[in-house]
């Protein structure tokens, strides 16, 4: 969905009139690389919708999945704010069972699956709420590959998306994130957000551009690496049916969070 900058002026003072405009969404990247600068190589990763399969008998202890978490936040500058947590901002973040497979508690399931924290992320849904309420189209489902991307130059800070998320995948900058980003860690490469904006993964559109897979696979890769076992995190094409996502998800049981209400997750769960 591409969109031009009248067109985005008009929307932005619809929005305005309607009351909806918390921040003005352009200059909202002030990081050195914005958002629409990134280019394809020759060699980016392609594929027709972008899954991952999260594999939680591989996440033994809380460092395998701070690792990952670790390496999403670093990469994409993501603030760590710990003083209140409703400005929490988190792009991969455990939770429980019962908060993440809600409806599917059982008091006689196995103690472990009831304690184990499970690795949330966006679902890059293929019929994503969060798209059909945004009224300035600053989010939006890529054709290409599947991947619901952000434009913070377009997010006026009205917070429908989040209303729409099913899966509390937003989050929202409540006060500037500048000052709470490590500065020895900082991803130049990167665009940092400001206050009044909505953020989320983006399935690491940015490093598939350049043939990279997600940071957060990529973690996952070397903490298996060094425990001599499979990755945790599995990404590939959901279309394709010689993927490694596909021939999991032919030979293991998987679930999805809340399949029920249509939204068509692309997130995968091996319990
Ligand atoms: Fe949108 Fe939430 Fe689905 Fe992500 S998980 S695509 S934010 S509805
Ligand atoms: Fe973060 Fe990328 Fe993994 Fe999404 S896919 S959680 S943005 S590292």
């Amino acid at each position: 969905m591409s969109m031009d900058r009248r067109e985005f002026i008009k929307i932005a003072g619809i929005s305005s009139l309607l009351g909806l405009g918390g921040v003005s969404g352009v200059g909202a990247i002030k990081g050195r690389v914005e958002a629409s600068q990134i280019k394809k190589s020759p060699e980016a990763l392609q594929a027709k919708r972008w899954a991952m399969v999260v594999d939680m008998s591989k996440f033994k202890t809380e460092e395998d999945y701070q690792v990952c978490i670790d390496a999403c936040h670093r990469v994409h500058n993501v603030p760590h704010i710990t003083d209140n947590p409703k400005h929490e901002i988190k792009w991969l973040w455990p939770d429980t069972y019962e908060h993440s497979f809600p409806g599917n508690e059982d008091e006689y399931r196995a103690d472990k699956y009831q304690h184990m924290p499970f690795l949330l992320l966006c679902n890059h849904c293929d019929n994503p709420p969060c798209v059909r309420v945004c009224p300035t189209q600053a989010t939006f489902k890529r054709k290409s590959d599947g991947i619901v991307m952000m434009d913070m130059h377009r997010c006026i800070g009205c917070r429908f998306c989040m209303a729409g998320c099913p899966y509390g995948a937003r989050s929202f900058n409540y006060k500037d994130p500048r000052p709470y980003i490590d500065e020895s860690t900082q991803n130049p490469e990167f665009p940092t957000r400001m206050k009044g904006v909505v953020e989320k993964c983006t399935f690491c559109y940015e490093r598939l551009a350049h043939g990279l897979e997600p940071a957060c696979v990529e973690a996952a890769k070397e903490v298996a690496a060094k425990k001599g076992t499979t990755p945790g995190l599995v990404f590939g094409d959901l279309e394709d049916p010689n993927s490694e996502v596909r021939k999991i998800l032919s030979e293991r049981f998987t679930i999805r969070r809340k399949p029920d209400l249509g939204t068509g997750p692309s997130v995968y769960y091996i319990i």
